[in-house]
Parts: structure tokens; C-alpha cells; sequence
């Protein structure tokens, strides 16, 4: 107890019993008192209102205030001291009273002595002090439990709650009032509640402690997680109750829940992606930023020969070599590229994998980093497979779009290639590349007789002979027909070149056996050399074909240099000019004969000769194509002649045969008609064959008779003389001097065929022909329309009073024999 002054105030009348009570405090020392004194109630509560005193002695018997009231007003005015009455001894009932209003403890007067008093005093201040103690305690107690997160629920021996803290209040949802008396599982979810109590059986048995984990259902259905530990509270040896400590662990058991549910759902993944792994044709395989492996699927342990387990930690390159396929060297590992740059990398094309055991296997991957949650690469994957199947399948693609299907020789896309590289390289090293650009003499020849089948193995074996003379770095390709290209790289002169051709042509000098037959297959060489003939690919080819048109126009099998002179057209020219030659000392033209029909009988009245040429190269040659360059070169002299005899010879020979022959039109261009020795040759040839000129007619253009009108004119009339029939060729194409043409002694006309093609639908082409019969029937002349193909036309000609006509409607040009066939009296060509 403190030994602080402790302050008295005496509230007493009679100054005796006063003045005894002073004189026993005076002496306490232990406490020391200080003691004042008054002797009315309103003294009493002047000094009550000046300020505060630790203990009142108060006698209910005063001159101003008697009994409960005097205590009340004391005790109003001094709710915090310990006010003890002074009782005469028949005031029994009002102290029974006082103290129950509040009024800490009563003395008989009188009795006082100072021993007693003070240590009354001591023990009533003593007890207050505990009291006031105990309530500070408690006010505390409540005031730390009710600060507590932790939820307090405090229940007596029999289980009944006697308290709750703020927190339990919130955590249950019920206020101190619904608690109290109730037990403390009432709170407990109904599905724990079992579990919880048989727990708490055992703990009050001593078999385990209670400590558990349960919900608590709120009434408005909200349920709470706690955490519950019950402690006994004993006072003394005796337990006087329980106390449950609860703690709200709702958010730590949703965090709990959710970290179960994501490790429960990452294990699913795990296990997915695992089973994916495995069961997905690409080999899988990872490692970590250092390029350590740390995974590897079942395809990519069986491609690389590693298991998992062996590889797991190994460096990349160890369980993953990886070659390039062209230079063996060793490939640049992906996953590292994948990291650095950390973004996905493809693999060079043409990858091989090395197995562990040696084994290679043409692969293609990918590699991508991995990243982990704050998006930092934390090593890569390689994703890749055996593309064996695929690349043999691309290689026999590019193959077959870069080779020829029947030589299996590199095509034209190929040589290009081959050629621009070839450039480029002789460019670096200073050297020079030819091209070899060849054709096979006669090879059309081959295939029109024996064949397009023989015709492929000519090919076949002009191939093999061709890769025979030539190094293995040289190129050999098929054009396309029987053109062939070589490409030879790297040569230091042109004599390189030179050789090989030389080679080749001594190699096709010696016949080649083919199907059983001995063929002589040669060939005509063209040759340009990189960079004097051209820069580039393009310009080198067209440079080297014009070259082998030289060679084949300076007679063949034989090969020529590009010059600078050669112009291709030229030379083709110069070509078709020897072919020409060549064909008419070899005898490559033949005639076809043309009916021309009367309309009214349908009986023959004339025909037309055709020159052909077999060209043993380039097949049947139309005289479109060779007789303007025939004319050009003067060789259409001597054809003409050739002509003029063989129909000479051909007429006669029909008639000596005895068969009704007509007049035979013979086409007979300016440059023959304009020849000194014409008329000469033709009467030289008519007495040599003995034919009589009325067989023979003359076709002229319009422009030939215009050109010399004077000299066209003799030689007309002495032709005229000589009993040869004259016609005008393509008549209405030119622009005739009408006046001048009714001086010639012309007999028929022919109405060019593009007059009669659109006969029935253009109405100018119609006026065109009824003219020009008009004209015919004045000038008593024949007209004959040519290119009648039709019966529209052959009606509208005939409505024309045309009468006379040539055309496929009634038979076309046919070899002699096939046309002496129709020499048949009374034979009637027209279409029925
Ligand atoms: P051309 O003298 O006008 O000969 C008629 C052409 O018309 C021939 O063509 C003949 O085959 C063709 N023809 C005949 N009927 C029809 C038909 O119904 N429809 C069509 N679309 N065409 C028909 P070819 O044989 O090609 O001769 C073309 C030209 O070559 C001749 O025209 C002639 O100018 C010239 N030619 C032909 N043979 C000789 C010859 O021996 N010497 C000379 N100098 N020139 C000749
Ligand atoms: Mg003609
Ligand atoms: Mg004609």
C-alpha cells in the first residue's frame, strides 16, 4: 500500500468524539493521515467542492443533515472516497442503508481508540485499493480482449458462455447477449460440428490437445474459417471455467484453397502437357540459360540416343550435334540464337542430327525462348523433326522441275542457274567460261521416218555421248528438241572450247545404233565465250545459237565461234539458202497437183501445181516460207525450171498413158518472168518433154505483168504465140490498170481467195467477185475463184455466174499419182 499521505475528512459535531478520532490518526503513522475537520453537513461540502479527500468519517447526526440524506449528499459530492459512518448505536437501520448505497464500512462511536481506528482505516483503504484494482484489471482485461484480433469465448464449468470479445462477436456473428449461456459449439458450421466435438471429447479426456480447424455458420449463411484452442481457467485447483481462443483464418484458408486448387490445376498441365509431349511425332527438347538440357520428350530421346535422365544438366551440343549438310560443319546451335535474341529461330535449311551412335538424320526445328513470370528468358526449347521423307521428296521435286523427264539431263531453268553462277565465279577467278550450243543435223528426218520412239533414244544416246566428252564439273543440258546446251566452266581460252567441240563432233561421226538401226547423227556446234560474247546468261545463249545457225548454214558438223557480224536472221536466211540448195541438188521437193472444177459439168477443166519441199530437218516446208527466199537469191531460177520440167514431163507422161490430162497452171514468179533466158528455157523444155503448150499455163501476179509493162507485154504475146495458156494469180489484190490489162492476151483470171472466204457475209468482198466475173464475161476470159471451200461459196459463185473454180470443196493439192487418179473421162468433182 502506498505510504502517501492519505487525506481525512472528519464530518462531526461533537467536539469531544472529534477531537478523540483526531488524536488516534494522529498518532497512525503507517499510513500517516492528514485529518480536517468539519463539523456540518455544509461544511462538509464546501471543502468536498475545494477538492478531493481519500477517506470521509462521517456521523449521520449533524446540526444541518440527518441520516441517508446526509450520506447521499457526501456521497454524491465524493463518489471516489471511501466514506466510512460513525454510528451511535441506535442507528442500526440507517447504516444497513448507507452501505448498501455505497458506503464502504461504519464504526460505533466512541469506540475509537488510536490503534484501531487507524488500522480500521488501513484495511477498509487497503480493500478499496484492491477492489478498485480489480476493476482496473477487468476494465483492462476487457479492454485488451476486445482489442484482440483473436475472437474470446469464456464459458463456466457447466459450458455455458459467460463472455465474448468484440472479435468472437464478429467472427460468430452473435452479440454478447445471444452468447451468453448458450455453448460455445453453437457458432460451429452443422457439417464440423461432429468432427469438432468428438475432438473436443478427446482433448477434455487427455487424449490430445484441442486444437482444430472449423467453420463457423453466421445466421445470415456467411461461414467463417477458424482456427479454435480451448484452455481450462482455473481458480486455484479448480476449474472454473474454459476459455476458446478463435481465430478468423477465412483469407488463409481461401489462400490455402486456391493454392490447392492452382497446384492440383498445374499438376493437370503438367501431366497434359507431358502426355503431349510424348505423344506429339516432334522430338521436344530444353535448356535452361546456360544451355544445359533440362527436358527432353520420348522422339527426342529416340532421335539423338540420349534418355532423359542421362541428358538432363549435359551441355546442348553434347546431346543435340547438329551438322550443316553441305559443309559438315558443325551447325550453329538454335537454342543460343533463340536466348540471344530472344525471340524464334528457324534452323539453317539442310540440318543433319547426329545420333549418338553416328546415325544421321536430316532434320528441320525451330528453337523460342522460354520466359518465366516476369518475362526474363530463362533458357529455350527445340522443337524439330526427321524430315528425311520430306527432303527426298523436295530433292526429286527440284529435280524433276529443274531436269529433263527424258534425258534426265539438267533443263534450261537449271543450265540458267548453273550459268549465272559460272559467271560469277569466272568473274572472281579471272577466267572465262563457253557455251556450247548444239543442234542434231537431220533429227527431224529421224523422227518423221522411223518415229517419235526411236527419235527419244537418238535423243538418249546424243545424251550420253555428249556427258561422255566432257568433265564431270561441266554442265550438259537438253533445250528442249534436239537442242542441246554445255556449259563449261573455268576455262582459261577459248581453244578449250574448241577441243571439246572437236571431241563431240568426233564422237558423232561414228554412227549410232539405235532399234537396229545404223544412224549418222551429227551435229553443228555454236560456240560463245563469257565475258567476250556477253556479260550475261541471256546474251551468251543467243549469242552461241546464232553461232550454231553459222555452222549449220557452213554445211554442219562443224562448229563455229560467235562473231561480233553474225546476225541471227541473217544467218538463218543463209541457212534456209543452203537448205535450198542442198534440196534441189538432193531432190527434197516434190509437186502436188490442184483440180479446177466447171460448175456445170463438175468435170475437171485445168489444175494448179504446188511445190513442196520435204525439208529432212524441219519436215514439210510451205512455199510461203522458202520461195520468197528462193527468190530473193536468185534459186528460184533454176526451181522454176525444175518445176516447168517435171510438169511438162508429168503431162506428157499422163497423156501418153492415155488419160484425158487438162491444161496445168504453173505459178511462175517475177524474177523467172523477168529472167533473160525464159522464154528460151520454156521452149527449150516443151520440145524436150514434146508436150504441147495448150497443157501449160502461166500464173502471173497483177504486180509482175505492172512491173515492165512494155517488155511484160512481148513476152506475153510470145508466150501467147507459143500456144501457153496466161492467167492472172490473185487477181483483185493488185491495182491493175484495167486498160492495160485488156492488152494483154491474158486467159483467165483468178479471184484471189480472200475475196471468196467471206464471199456470202461481206458485201464488199461480193461486189468485188461479181465484178471481177463481169469483167471476166466482157474481156471473154475464164475466171476461175480460188480458196473455194464451201457450198455457200460454190452457191453464191455459181448465182454470180461464175462458172469455173479451184479449192479443198473439190479435192486438194495431191501427188501426181494420187491426182492422175481423177483423170477419169466424165469424172465429176463436185460436191454432191
Ligand atoms: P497460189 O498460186 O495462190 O496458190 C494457191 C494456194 O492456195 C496454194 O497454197 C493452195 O494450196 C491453196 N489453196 C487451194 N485451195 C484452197 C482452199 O480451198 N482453201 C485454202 N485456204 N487454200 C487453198 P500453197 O500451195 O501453200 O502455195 C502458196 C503460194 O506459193 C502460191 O499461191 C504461189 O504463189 C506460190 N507457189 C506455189 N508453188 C509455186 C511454184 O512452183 N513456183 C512459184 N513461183 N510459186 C509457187
Ligand atoms: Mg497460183
Ligand atoms: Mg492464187
Amino acid at each position: 500500500m502506498s505510504t502517501a499521505l492519505t487525506t481525512v475528512l472528519l464530518v462531526e459535531d461533537d467536539p469531544a468524539e472529534a477531537r478523540k478520532i483526531k488524536d488516534a490518526l494522529a498518532e497512525a503513522k503507517d499510513p500517516p493521515f492528514s485529518v480536517e475537520q468539519v463539523s456540518c453537513l455544509s461544511n462538509a461540502m464546501e471543502r468536498l467542492s475545494a477538492g478531493p479527500v481519500d477517506v470521509i468519517l462521517l456521523d449521520l447526526t449533524l446540526p444541518d443533515g440527518r441520516g441517508v440524506e446526509v450520506f447521499d449528499r457526501i456521497y454524491q459530492a465524493a463518489p471516489d472516497a471511501m466514506i466510512l459512518i460513525l454510528v451511535e448505536t441506535d442507528d442500526d437501520e440507517a447504516v444497513q442503508v448507507v452501505v448498501q448505497r455505497g458506503a464502504h464500512d461504519y464504526f460505533p462511536k466512541g469506540t475509537a481508540d488510536s490503534r484501531w481506528l487507524s488500522r480500521a482505516l488501513h484495511y477498509v483503504i487497503e480493500r478499496k485499493t484492491i477492489q478498485r484494482a480489480l476493476q482496473n484489471s477487468e476494465a483492462r482485461f476487457r479492454t485488451i480482449s476486445d482489442a484482440s484480433p483473436l475472437g474470446i469465448f469464456v464459458s463456466d464449468t457447466v459450458g455455458e458462455c459467460t463472455y465474448t470479445n468484440a472479435a468472437y462477436q464478429k467472427i460468430s456473428g452473435l452479440t454478447l447477449d445471444q452468447a451468453l449461456g448458450t455453448r460455445w459449439s453453437l457458432a460451429i458450421h452443422p457439417d464440423d460440428r461432429q468432427r469438432v466435438l468428438a475432438e473436443w471429447r478427446d482433448a477434455v479426456r487427455g487424449v490430445a490437445p484441442f486444437q482444430t480447424e472449423a467453420r463457423f455458420l453466421r445466421s445470415d449463411g456467411s461461414v467463417v474459417w477458424t482456427r479454435l484452442n480451448a484452455a481450462a481457467i482455473s481458480d486455484g485447483l479448480l476449474s472454473s471455467g474454459r476459455v476458446q481462443i478463435v481465430e478468423d483464418i477465412t483469407e488463409r484458408k481461401s489462400t490455402e484453397l486456391e493454392l490447392r486448387a492452382s497446384e492440383r490445376a498445374l499438376f493437370e498441365e503438367k501431366e497434359r502437357a507431358q502426355v503431349t509431349l510424348n505423344s506429339i511425332g516432334d522430338a521436344v527438347l530444353s535448356t535452361d540459360l546456360a544451355g544445359n538440357v533440362t527436358y527432353l520428350n520420348l522422339v527426342a530421346e529416340a532421335m539423338t540416343g540420349w534418355s532423359r535422365q542421362e541428358a538432363l544438366g549435359r551441355p546442348l551440343e553434347e546431346v543435340f550435334t547438329i551438322l550443316d549438310g553441305e559443309t559438315r560443319a558443325a551447325a550453329e546451335n538454335p537454342a543460343q540464337r533463340a536466348i540471344q535474341e530472344n525471340q524464334v529461330v528457324g534452323l539453317e535449311s539442310n540440318c543433319i542430327l547426329v545420333r549418338r551412335d553416328g546415325f544421321e538424320s536430316p532434320i528441320e526445328d525451330s528453337s523460342a525462348p522460354i520466359h518465366d513470370r516476369d518475362g526474363h528468358v530463362i533458357g529455350a526449347v527445340i522443337v524439330f523433326h526427321d524430315v528425311s521423307a520430306a527432303r527426298a521428296m523436295a530433292f526429286e521435286m527440284e529435280h524433276l522441275a529443274q531436269h529433263d523427264f527424258l534425258t534426265g539431263l539438267p533443263n534450261r531453268i537449271l543450265l540458267a542457274e548453273r550459268l549465272s553462277r559460272a559467271i560469277g565465279l569466272a568473274n572472281r577467278h579471272g577466267k572465262q567460261v563457253a557455251l556450247l550450243y548444239m543442234d542434231l543435223d537431220c533429227f527431224k528426218n529421224v523422227n518423221d521416218s522411223l518415229g517419235h520412239a526411236i527419235g527419244d533414244q537418238v535423243l538418249q544416246s546424243a545424251a550420253q555421248r555428249l556427258m561422255a566428252n566432257v568433265r564431270d564439273t561441266d554442265t550438259v543440258s537438253r533445250q528442249g528438241g534436239d537442242e542441246f546446251v554445255i556449259l563449261l566452266s573455268e576455262i582459261e581460252h577459248p581453244q578449250d572450247a574448241a577441243l571439246i567441240a572437236d571431241k563431240l563432233l568426233a564422237a558423232f561421226a561414228l554412227p549410232q545404233l539405235i532399234a537396229g538401226h545404223e544412224l549418222h547423227i551429227s551435229l553443228s556446234i555454236g560456240i560463245s565465250i563469257y565475258p567476250d560474247d556477253g556479260v550475261d546468261a541471256e546474251t551468251l545463249m543467243q549469242n552461241a545459237d546464232t553461232a550454231m545457225y553459222h555452222a549449220k548454214s557452213g554445211g554442219r558438223k562443224s562448229y563455229q565461234f560467235f562473231k561480233a557480224a553474225m546476225n541471227r536472221n541473217a544467218v538463218q536466211r543463209q541457212l534456209v539458202e543452203s537448205n535450198l540448195r542442198r534440196a534441189l541438188k538432193e531432190g527434197e521437193f516434190f509437186l502436188q497437183y490442184q483440180p479446177q472444177i466447171g460448175f456445170a459439168s463438175g468435170e475437171m477443166t485445168g489444175a494448179e501445181v504446188l511445190i513442196r519441199w520435204q525439208d529432212p530437218e524441219n519436215g514439210l516446208v510451205s512455199p510461203a516460207q522458202f520461195v520468197p527466199i528462193a527468190e530473193e537469191c536468185g534459186l528460184i531460177v533454176p526451181m522454176g525450171l525444175w518445176v516447168l520440167r517435171e510438169v511438162c514431163g508429168q503431162v506428157k507422161s499422163w497423156l501418153n498413158a492415155g488419160l484425158p490430162a487438162v491444161p496445168v497452171a504453173v505459178n511462175i514468179s517475177a524474177i523467172e518472168f523477168g529472167h533473160k533466158d525464159f522464154l528460151e528455157e520454156v521452149t527449150r523444155i516443151l520440145r524436150e518433154t514434146g508436150l504441147e503448150p495448150k497443157y501449160l499455163e502461166f500464173e502471173l501476179t497483177e504486180s509482175v505483168l505492172m512491173h515492165n509493162l512494155e517488155s511484160s507485154s512481148l513476152l506475153l504475146h510470145d508466150l501467147k504465140a507459143m500456144g501457153v495458156k496466161l492467167a492472172i494469180d490473185d487477181f483483185g489484190t493488185g491495182y491493175s490498170s484495167l486498160s492495160y490489162l485488156k492488152r494483154f492476151p491474158i486467159d483467165t483470171l483468178k479471184i484471189d481467195q480472200s475475196f471468196v472466204r467471206d464471199i456470202a457475209v461481206d458485201a464488199d468482198n461480193a461486189n468485188i467477185v461479181s465484178a471481177i466475173i463481169g469483167m471476166g464475161r466482157s474481156l471473154k476470159q475464164r475466171v476461175v475463184a480460188e480458196g473455194v471451200e464451201t457450198e455457200d461459196q460454190l452457191c453464191f459463185l455459181k448465182k454470180q455466174q461464175c462458172v469455173e473454180g479451184q479449192g479443198f470443196l473439190f479435192g486438194r493439192p495431191v501427188l501426181a499419182e494420187d491426182f492422175a487418179r481423177l483423170l477419169v473421162p466424165g469424172n465429176n468433182l463436185m460436191p454432191c
